[in-house]
């Protein structure tokens, strides 16, 4: 396929704000690619080489951008530098200079959409002495032959500036559309997603194999599975009433790992699928030492703790270990703990389909007695007291909670299910749950805040059957003066000059962003409202009534993460019945 497709195709992704439009932009677009180039087109939609997974990132900085447009149209970087200070965007400014030169050389050799992909990937995996000069190369190559439009792109791919703001549900969806002329599929694409993390994989399959080859898809080892989530509860008695007898186990406030072991290898996944393998040892060594299987996928909370008190250090300190550099001192400084909960894949045997209580007991045989690998505490219960009082010992010990299980349900992947629910000790008498919320936008603030830029966000939550963000507050309370600064340099960098196609919204805040950080929020409680698209039922959507930030911007989720609509309006009836008792109220 011409690169000038996908380059045609992105402009007008970023001209539209109708998702409906999004979509068929996307199906038309899908349709004409072929199994050989679907996968390459789908990562570059979302500025990718790869699945985040692979760990492979394609990142350039600006400096090398100016000097690969410098050397490629034969300006001098300042010439580079002052457009880019005019025009505001380093692809405009591309643009700007293929422009130009198309006048004086009239003959290149096309661009295609797998060179473009091969340039980038080689970009992404080049490494070592020579690397800043090999990138620089490959990018040039580019450009020399790229129109106008396709010189734009060229360069804000690499520089992840691209803010198409296509999410993986859209991207599932118009591929359904795009094979087999209707929506329907997009479960049976939805469910291999799940299974792989990967779009790109799942689209040639699909392409490749047909139909069915994704009704059969099989787990892999060393490849992600999308994780399970619990929907949360107010008291034990919920929980009782909808489970009956359950398991309970005790909810560790720390970083959740997904661990794959082949043989002598291991791999360790975060909640968002990132490679995180190399940065915690101690677990790859306990695995290797306690995990009895040749070939096994198992779940975990990490947490650091205490070598001399035995205590659980918070929340905080264990995501200190999620870092780069340093990981050896950090390792015996913070060592960390493992709580096994779930088995996802041993031996040959895919676990998922069968009963928790079936992985458990499984789980439990395959733990051996060990310094870093335990099992989460767990109790059975069939009374609401019973729980209650597993409840209160959990709390009285520092940890966050519990998570009821039902002894019946299968593993599902990637969905947030009643099969796995959550109570937090800070749920009791109040809104049930802090809200994780996507920034879409900011306010530039006045009077006080007016020297700092930025007085508030728009902030909305994830509409998860129509892949869109609805708003559902405007926060200006619980900033320092350090943090409205920080925010707005942060938000600055993702600003798109309109309403993003995603993004359903009433209000206008005065800078637009792409839908793409998490932030923690607490209220004091969820209200109808005519100002919000939360929930909309062409009357009223919900609002949070003095929402105020707790924490900073949650590095572990992605905006698809965020808590979602259909999440709210629990909340909301079980704030309903704490209140007057009736869920109906
Ligand atoms: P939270 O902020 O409450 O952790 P979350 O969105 O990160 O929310 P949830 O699905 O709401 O995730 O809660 C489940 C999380 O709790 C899991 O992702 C896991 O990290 C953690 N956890 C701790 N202990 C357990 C346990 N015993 N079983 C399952 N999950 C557990």
């Amino acid at each position: 396929m011409e690169f000038r497709v996908l380059a045609e195709t992105f402009d007008r992704l970023e001209r539209t704000s109708a998702r409906l439009e999004l979509m068929d932009i996307l199906a038309s677009l899908l349709a004409r690619a072929d199994a050989s180039n679907v996968d390459k087109i789908i990562y570059l939609l979302q500025g990718r080489v790869a699945a985040p997974y692979t760990g492979i990132e394609l990142g350039i900085g600006e400096k090398l951008a100016i000097q690969a447009i410098a050397r490629a149209f034969g300006v001098n970087a300042d010439e580079v530098e002052r457009l880019y200070k005019e025009l505001g965007d380093l692809g405009s400014v591309a643009e700007r200079l293929a422009g130009n030169k198309k006048q004086m050389t009239l003959f290149s050799q096309p661009l295609t959409v797998e060179r473009v992909y091969d340039n980038f990937y080689r970009i992404a995996t080049a490494s070592g002495s020579g690397s800043q000069e090999l990138k620089l190369r490959l990018l040039i190559d580019l450009l020399n032959d790229a129109e106008p439009l396709e010189a734009r792109y060229i360069v804000r791919i690499p520089l992840g500036k691209l803010r198409l703001g296509v999410g993986d549900a859209t991207i599932l969806e118009a591929l359904a559309i795009a094979r087999t002329g209707s929506r329907e599929f997009k479960e049976r694409l939805e469910r291999a997603y799940n299974l792989c993390s990967d779009l790109g994989y799942v689209a040639k399959v699909l392409y490749e194999k047909g139909p069915e080859a994704i009704q059969n898809f099989k787990i892999v080892v060393g490849i992600p599975i999308r994780p399970a989530l619990a929907q949360r509860a107010q008291s034990a008695e919920e929980i009782v009433s909808r489970l009956g007898t359950c398991a309970a186990e005790a909810k560790y406030d720390g970083f959740r790992c997904q661990i794959h072991k082949k043989g002598d290898k291991v791999w360790i996944f975060s909640r968002r699928l990132e490679n995180m393998t190399n940065m915690f040892p101690e677990i790859i060594e306990g695995t290797l030492k306690q995990f009895d299987a040749e070939e096994a996928i198992f779940e975990g909370e990490a947490i650091a703790y205490n070598e001399e008190t035995g205590e659980f250090y918070p929340f905080q300190m264990t995501i200190q270990r999620k870092r780069k550099y340093g990981i050896k001192e950090a390792a015996e400084e913070y060592p960390l703990k493992l709580f096994a909960f779930d088995l996802i894949y041993a031996d040959g045997v895919d676990y998922t389909p069968k009963p928790y209580k079936e992985r458990r007991a499984e789980l439990e045989k395959r733990i051996k007695k060990g310094d870093v690998l335990d099992l989460s505490e767990k109790v059975i219960v069939s009374t609401a007291e019973d729980l209650e009082k597993f409840f209160e010992s959990c709390v009285e010990r520092g940890l966050e909670g519990i998570v009821a299980k039902d002894l019946n349900a299968p593993y599902i992947a990637g969905a947030r299910k009643w099969a796995w629910i959550k109570l937090k000790r800070s749920y009791r008498g109040e809104l049930s749950d802090t809200l994780d919320v996507v920034i879409v936008g900011y306010y530039k603030g006045r009077g006080k805040r007016s020297q700092f830029g930025l007085g508030g966000i728009l902030v909305a939550v994830y509409d998860k059957d129509e892949d869109t963000f609805r708003t559902i507050a405007k926060v200006g309370s619980g900033f320092t003066e350090e943090q409205l600064v920080e925010m707005k340099k942060i938000l600055d960098e993702i600003a798109v000059p309109h309403r993003p196609a995603r993004v359903v919204s009433f209000l206008e805040p005065d800078v637009w962003v792409e839908p793409k950080y998490v932030i923690t929020v607490t209220a004091d409680e969820i209200t109808r409202s005519p100002n919000h698209t939360a929930g909309w039922d062409g009357k009223r959507g919900y609002a949070l009534r003095f929402p105020r930030i707790v924490g900073w911007i949650r590095s572990d989720k992605a905006p698809e993460d965020a808590t979602t609509v259909q999440e709210v309006v629990e909340m909301y009836k079980q704030q309903r019945t704490v209140i007057t008792g009736d869920e109906n109220a």
